[in-house]
């Protein structure tokens, strides 16, 4: 796709990063290129409000009036005057009326008086306090208030207490979730400005590789990248083209990787770019554009290529992943998924890492960031422990499959012991 702002120069933003090794790369510098990287594309859209959800705010949405729109009660009760209080809080008050909810009482509610009030009922304006009712004893048309039950102001929701008119209730740049939604229908906004949607191509490479449907014939596996990587988008909320399996071929390489880059802001491959590799992808992906290949200090993942290609008049980020099912995942998660979030336009935030317990020792070294897959479990003393899933190959779907999320072990970080707190990387957010 075409790019609005011309595209920094791989080569000078690499070499601005310190420590750059490229036989050994520390995370940390590879997500510092990929952030210097990137660039958002900005091309605007108005969307229906619900079809909004998840998508990322171009522009602030101006509160046009008050929410809410009046004082109102936060309570079913009565309402009053605070000055009818006496001093201990107690006081005896005519009841003159009732305001409901969407229908507020039109009368006065003079001194010495009160009005029957459901929650969310406009306040009268001459009231600013209200009694919950389990409070009161009523007595025909008086309700009696004891004592030390109610102070002045109390359980009144004054105007304007969730948004003020002129404010920004959310502002550009926010990947709205359920709230933001709710938020912006409070303002009774229909629709709003987002950017566009991410459009990823995506392709699979490897002789052995079969998809779903054809037989495995011997020596060969089905292609299951291409469905975690589908899966990782969708929830990304990206527009995805699913460009198949490629042949080891230079020329159908070429032609995916073409296709790919003059359809879609962002390209992924898995497979064919370690350094062992006797296939064909690392050279085409070099001839198209301006690409990297880095040996990563992690594990899993360690091979990946970067870099941006170009055909005809488009030009699309590349992200070459390696071709192990955890270790596409992995590098999605810590490589990927930022970059595609800062070209959907949202901030570049790192990702919550939460202190648990290691619930047994991990051997590790320093000089690598390992990434463990585990499962949290409730300890006797009340705190949160992690327990890997077991065997960690990277070819191990399944200790992805059942884990809770990662145990993130650290460049510079030794072995662990049984009850050192360990950093966790939850995959599953609240929404
Ligand atoms: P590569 O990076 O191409 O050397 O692949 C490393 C390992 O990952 C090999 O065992 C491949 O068979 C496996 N692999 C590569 N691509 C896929 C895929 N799309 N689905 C499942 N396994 C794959
Ligand atoms: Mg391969």
């Amino acid at each position: 796709m075409d790019q609005p702002l011309a595209p920094p120069d791989l080569a000078q933003v690499v070499s601005c990063v310190s420590g750059y090794d490229p036989n050994a790369l520390p995370v940390g510098r590879v997500q510092e290129v990929i952030r210097r990287f990137v660039q958002p594309v900005r091309v605007a859209e108005r969307v229906d409000l619900r079809a909004a959800l998840g998508r990322v705010l171009a522009e602030d949405v101006i509160v046009p009036q008050d929410v809410p729109g009046h004082d109102n009660s936060g309570m079913d009760g009565y309402a009053l005057r605070g000055a009818d209080l006496a001093a201990d809080g107690s006081a005896v008050l005519r009841t003159v009326g009732t305001g409901l909810a969407g229908h507020g009482f039109e009368g006065d509610v003079p001194a010495g008086c009160c009005l029957r009030i459901m929650t969310g009922a406009a306040m009268p304006a001459s009231c600013d306090t209200v009694v919950p009712q389990e409070f009161c004893r009523v007595e025909g048309d008086r309700v009696r208030i004891p004592a030390g039950v109610l102070r002045q102001g109390d359980n009144c929701r004054p105007r304007g207490e969730d948004l003020l008119a002129g404010e920004a209730a959310l502002q550009a740049g926010k990947l709205l979730r359920p709230a933001d939604i709710g938020l912006a229908a409070s303002l009774g906004a229909a629709e709003v400005m987002v950017w566009r949607k991410l459009r990823v191509a995506f392709l699979s490479s490897g002789d052995e590789l079969r998809s779903i449907g054809q037989t495995l014939d011997e020596g060969c596996v089905y292609d299951s990248n291409r469905y975690t990587l589908w899966a990782m988008l969708q929830r990304l909320g990206c527009e995805v083209l699913d460009l198949g399996v490629v042949r080891d071929d230079p020329a159908a390489l070429e032609t995916a990787l073409r296709q790919a880059c003059e359809n879609a802001d962002a390209v992924i491959t898995s497979g064919g770019v370690s350094v062992s590799e006797a296939d064909h992808l690392r050279r085409v992906m070099a001839t198209l554009g301006d690409v990297v290949f880095w040996r990563i200090a992690m594990r899993p993942g360690r091979p990946m290529a970067f870099g941006r290609i170009e055909s005809g008049a488009h030009s699309a980020m590349l992200f070459g992943l390696p071709g192990n099912p955890v270790a596409v995942m992995v590098t999605f998660y810590h490589f990927v998924r930022e970059a595609l979030l800062h070209m959907m336009g949202a901030p570049m935030q790192p990702l919550p890492l939460l202190p648990v317990v290691a619930q047994t020792a991990l051997r590790k070294r320093p000089g690598r960031t390992e990434y463990q897959r585990a499962v949290l479990e409730r300890r006797p003393d009340g705190r949160l422990g992690a327990r890997t899933t077991g065997d960690q190959g990277s070819g191990i779907l399944r200790s992805m499959s059942r884990a809770d999320g990662f145990i993130v072990l650290h460049h510079e970080q030794d072995s662990v012991q049984a009850g050192d707190l360990v950093d966790f990387l939850p995959f599953e957010g609240l929404v």
